[in-house]
C-alpha cells in the first residue's frame, strides 16, 4: 500500500481487527521505509446504491466520500475516523434496509443525527456547509473552507456547554427547536 508520506510501496501490517459484524476488516499498516501508520478498510463489494441527488441525477453512494466530509468538520475534534467510517455504514445500511431513502437530503440528515450524538462543533460545521449539500463531495470541500476560516480568524471552535449563559450565540442552527428535515427544507434555496 503506498505511503501517504513518503511513497513507498512496502509496508507491514501491524494491526488487523474485524468490525463486530464482521462486515469491514480495518488494518494498521506502517511504511517500512519511513515508519508512517495508515489505516485501510477492506470490505465486501455490493450492488452499489444508487443516490438521487437534488437536481435529480444520480450517483453511486461513496462512503469514503462521507468519511472524508465528516472528519474535515471534524478537524481538531474528538472525532475519530473509525467514528466516521461508523457513520458512513450506519448511512448505507439504512439506505440498504430501505430506512431512508436513497437522497442527498435524507443522507445528509443521517449523517447529521449521528454527529449530533458524538461532538456539537463538528455537527455544527457540518451543518452550516449542509444547506449547500448535493454532493457528498461538497462537504468535503466546503467543510474544509470552513475550517480553514476559522483557523485563519483565530476562532476558538470550542463548545460553550451552556456555561456562558445563552445558547453560545452565533450558532446557525438552533438545535433544540428546528427538526432537521425543516432546516433542510427551509435551506433549500432553489436558485434559478
Ligand atoms: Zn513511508
Amino acid at each position: 500500500m503506498w505511503c501517504p508520506s513518503c511513497g513507498e510501496l512496502e509496508d507491514r501490517v501491524v494491526d488487523s481487527r474485524a468490525s463486530a459484524d464482521g462486515r469491514v476488516i480495518r488494518r494498521r499498516r506502517e511504511c517500512v521505509a519511513c515508519g508512517e501508520r495508515s489505516t485501510t478498510f477492506e470490505r465486501l463489494e455490493m450492488a452499489p446504491v444508487v443516490v438521487r441527488k437534488r437536481d435529480g441525477s444520480s450517483v453511486a453512494f461513496d462512503a469514503d466520500k462521507i468519511v472524508t466530509g465528516v472528519l474535515s468538520a471534524a478537524k481538531h475534534r474528538p472525532v475519530t475516523e473509525e467514528q466516521g467510517v461508523e457513520i458512513a455504514e450506519a448511512v448505507e445500511e439504512a439506505i440498504r434496509s430501505g430506512a431512508i431513502d436513497a437522497s442527498t437530503e435524507h443522507i445528509g440528515a443521517s449523517v447529521l443525527k449521528a454527529l449530533r450524538d458524538i461532538d456539537e462543533v463538528t455537527y455544527l460545521r457540518f451543518a452550516s456547509v449542509y444547506k449547500a449539500f448535493d454532493d457528498p463531495s461538497d462537504f468535503e470541500r466546503e467543510a474544509l473552507e470552513l475550517a480553514i476560516e476559522r483557523q485563519a480568524a483565530g476562532e476558538p471552535v470550542a463548545v460553550h456547554g451552556g456555561a456562558d449563559g445563552a445558547t453560545s450565540g452565533g450558532s446557525e442552527i438552533d438545535l433544540d427547536a428546528a427538526p432537521i428535515q425543516d432546516a433542510t427544507d427551509q435551506a433549500t434555496p432553489t436558485p434559478s
